[in-house]
């Protein structure tokens, strides 16, 4: 099979479709045809999406069941203001191996694709763990791997198998006081 760029159609699931809702299952491996397809998919859009001309919305990682496919694969790539490449992996069936109790917010809150930005109560800090270890199958790298990070990069990971267990951004948010600070909590 061969499939010029262009050919990729990009259609996100959005709230209130509630396949977002579901849990993700393992995808066998070696990966067939139409998984290598749908992780050629998923990096041409994040990377188009960061382009000053895409017609994507900005993002830094998908997972299927924002395609509305339930399997357990997301894609993150993350850019320095430089274009420094931060992280960048498409991970397939990834497990968190820990993570820490200090916790770590983005001052401005969390958004996400699925999320559409007219849609109520997504203000507020999304509270996730400071520190997270994933293992899971690297795409790039054919083989198991593991990712131990941080801050900024360890709340996208986090983002994203949130994705894989039917959640959601919002679902963290504390709705009565959603810019409330808690002593274990570091804001960047
Ligand atoms: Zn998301």
């Amino acid at each position: 099979m061969n499939h010029k760029k262009e050919e990729y159609e990009i259609n996100i699931v959005q709230l209130p479709n509630k396949i977002l809702r579901e849990k993700s299952q393992d995808v066998a491996l070696p990966l067939s045809d139409e998984d290598i397809l749908l992780a050629k998919k998923m990096i041409y859009h994040v990377e188009d999406s960061i382009k000053p001309k895409s017609k994507f919305r900005p993002a830094v990682g998908v997972a299927a069941i924002q395609y509305g496919i339930p399997k357990n694969m997301f894609y993150i790539y993350i850019e320095d203001q430089n274009h420094n490449v931060i992280f960048r992996d498409l991970l397939i069936n990834p497990k968190v191996i820990s993570k820490s109790e200090n916790l770590v917010a983005l001052k401005q809150g969390e958004g996400c694709l699925s999320v559409n930005e007219s849609e109520p109560n997504q203000e507020g800090y999304v509270k996730r763990s400071y520190r997270i270890i994933v293992e899971g199958y690297s795409y790039f790298e054919k083989k198991v791997v593991r990712h131990d990070k941080s801050n900024y990069v360890a709340i996208v990971l986090q983002h994203e198998l949130d994705h894989l267990e039917g959640k959601l951004f919002i679902d963290h948010i504390d709705k009565k006081h959603p810019w409330k600070k808690t002593d274990n909590l570091f804001i960047i």
